[in-house]
């Protein structure tokens, strides 16, 4: 038997990084996970291939090898999806389909051969069973949720490791949290289950022994689920294997602002290797939180929270969101103000979305509200419903925002108020790289004297000469700076059309 697995185009978007990438001589930022572990979840005996459409071409001649194409795809890649399900029937070869796309949208992308959703721990065993008593049925799906100690190491054999910027892990699936706007607990559940501390080890030790060596992504949606396991079992299992490779990762994951409250949490995470972490801050407007039941924010000193988790040797990046039902015009400038003071220099602020599956979903729907399929893309200016607030002053707060936090002097200032506050520890960073002095010598050029505004490039770097432990990530949020520019050069047309056709 001969399985292909197909990872669709993802098109650029903010997370993409993809102007970013280019100064690291990278194609794509992180592997595809899910795919990678079906593959090892697939018999031993079948030939395995993989193609990742944002790091190779997708050939005819790779199809027509395959007895079945497996493809996996978020909303995000929904057109590339599309393209190539129909491109396999054209060649005849049969399309087994899954991953949160097809488990939350299938009529988006309606040809698959066979859909096998939820979780594929659960779901694939049955189709391989059937498949081979030659019995297949269009759908397997379950309302169970998957032990994640049954979840297999990835088949990074499948994978050219160096196309990437960083390599996935993950330990735990579900949330605790229950934010109206979020799928992730309709999908993934809020019972907090985790693989085994030795699981992560040799998934550590995998990663190590295909050469990676470098950032390291745990995927976890919110990565301090468990935490008396992490404080007690699994950080101190991973500072013990750090420590005895020589720190060969950094690693970077998601959780919610509750971490700032647990120091001992934080500090052992940091002494593991974590130095950057990203957290779905939403709103600086306490009704907004209180309507899309943010709890773990709300009552927060949300500055304060950022700067001690920077205090501890992490990064925040974080999620912020407007149209809430509760906002009002002065959001978007208390929000500009948290940004900036906060120092947080990769933020993400994009106009509120329902997920279907989501309590927020089925509240707009019984007001009459919803308006569309959401797209996926935070950033890319579209909503699926009506918002309370006149859309022409949402838009316009909304650009507002996004080109004052990405203008090069509002960037480069955060980048000194972060760089000020953070305590450095990781370890692995100190390790000056070969591709980290090429991204230096590119950004110099692009930054520092293609692009306009480059003062605020050469001012940031001379001030951080001053302590040589902030070159390398000054140079890198540059380059990120520069990705999250040239995404707003897109985006502000888009805002205007959709200005425009709302006026209409
Ligand atoms: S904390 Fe994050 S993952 Fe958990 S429900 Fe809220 S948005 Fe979703």
């Amino acid at each position: 038997m001969k399985i292909l697995l197909v990872n669709p185009e993802v098109p650029s978007t903010f997370w993409s990084l993809k102007n970013a990438l280019k100064f690291v001589s990278k194609k794509a930022l992180l592997p595809p996970l899910g795919l990678l572990t079906v593959a090892a979840l697939l018999p031993e005996s079948f030939e395995k291939k993989l193609i990742d459409m944002n790091t190779s071409k997708l050939r005819d001649r790779h199809i027509k090898w395959a007895d079945y194409v497996f493809i996996s795809a978020m909303v995000i890649q929904k057109n590339s999806a599309k393209m190539v399900v129909e491109k396999c029937r054209t060649l005849n070869v049969k399309v087994v389909a899954g991953g949160p796309l097809f488990t939350s949208f299938p009529e988006l992308v309606p040809d698959a051969d066979y859909l096998v959703l939820n979780e594929a721990e659960i779901t694939l065993p049955t189709f391989l069973k059937d498949l081979s008593n030659d019995c297949l049925k269009p759908v397997y799906k379950t309302t169970f949720k998957a032990d994640m100690h049954s979840s297999p190491i990835p088949l990074w054999d499948l994978v050219d490791m160096k196309q990437y910027g960083l390599m996935g892990l993950q330990y735990s699936r579900g949330c605790p949290f229950n934010c109206d706007f979020c799928d992730i607990t309709s999908l993934l559940g809020h019972k907090v289950r985790t693989k085994t501390t030795t699981q992560i080890t040799d998934e550590l030790e995998s990663l190590y022994s295909h050469n990676w060596r470098g950032d390291v992504f745990f995927v976890d949606d919110n990565f301090i689920g468990k935490r008396q396991r992490l404080k007690n079992e699994l950080l101190p299992a991973i500072i013990d294997w750090m420590d005895k490779k020589n720190h060969p990762f950094a690693f970077n994951t998601q959780a919610s602002i509750d971490m700032a409250d647990d120091e001992e949490l934080m500090m052992l995470m940091t002494k593991a290797g974590f130095d950057c972490v990203f957290v779905g801050i939403e709103s600086p407007n306490e009704e907004s939180l209180v309507e899309c039941n943010k709890t773990q924010n709300i009552g927060r000193d949300i500055v304060a929270a950022i700067k001690k988790i920077q205090q501890f040797g992490m990064q925040v990046q974080a999620g912020f969101i407007v149209g809430f039902d509760n906002d009002k015009p002065n959001v978007f400038n208390k929000l500009i103000s948290l940004i900036q003071d906060g120092g947080v220099v990769t933020a993400m602020v994009g106009l509120l979305n329902a997920p279907r599956g989501t309590k927020l979903y089925r509240r707009l729907m019984s007001e009459n509200r919803l308006s569309q399929f959401p797209t996926g893309d935070n950033m890319d200016c579209t909503m699926n419903f009506i918002p309370k607030m006149d859309i022409n002053e949402l838009l316009d707060g909304y650009q507002n925002v996004l080109n004052t936090i990405y203008s090069q002097k509002h960037y480069c200032k955060r980048i000194k108020t972060f760089l000020e506050n953070y305590t450095f520890s990781n370890k692995t960073r100190l390790k000056i790289r070969y591709c980290g002095i090429k991204a230096f010598f590119r950004s110099m050029w692009q930054i520092g004297l293609i692009e306009k505004g480059k003062i605020h490039y050469w001012g940031l770097m001379l001030w951080s000469l001053k302590n040589p432990r902030r070159l390398p990530l000054a140079v890198r949020f540059s380059i990120y700076g520069f990705h999250f520019r040239k995404m707003l050069k897109t985006i502000n047309p888009q805002m205007k059309e959709l200005a425009a056709a709302s006026n209409e």
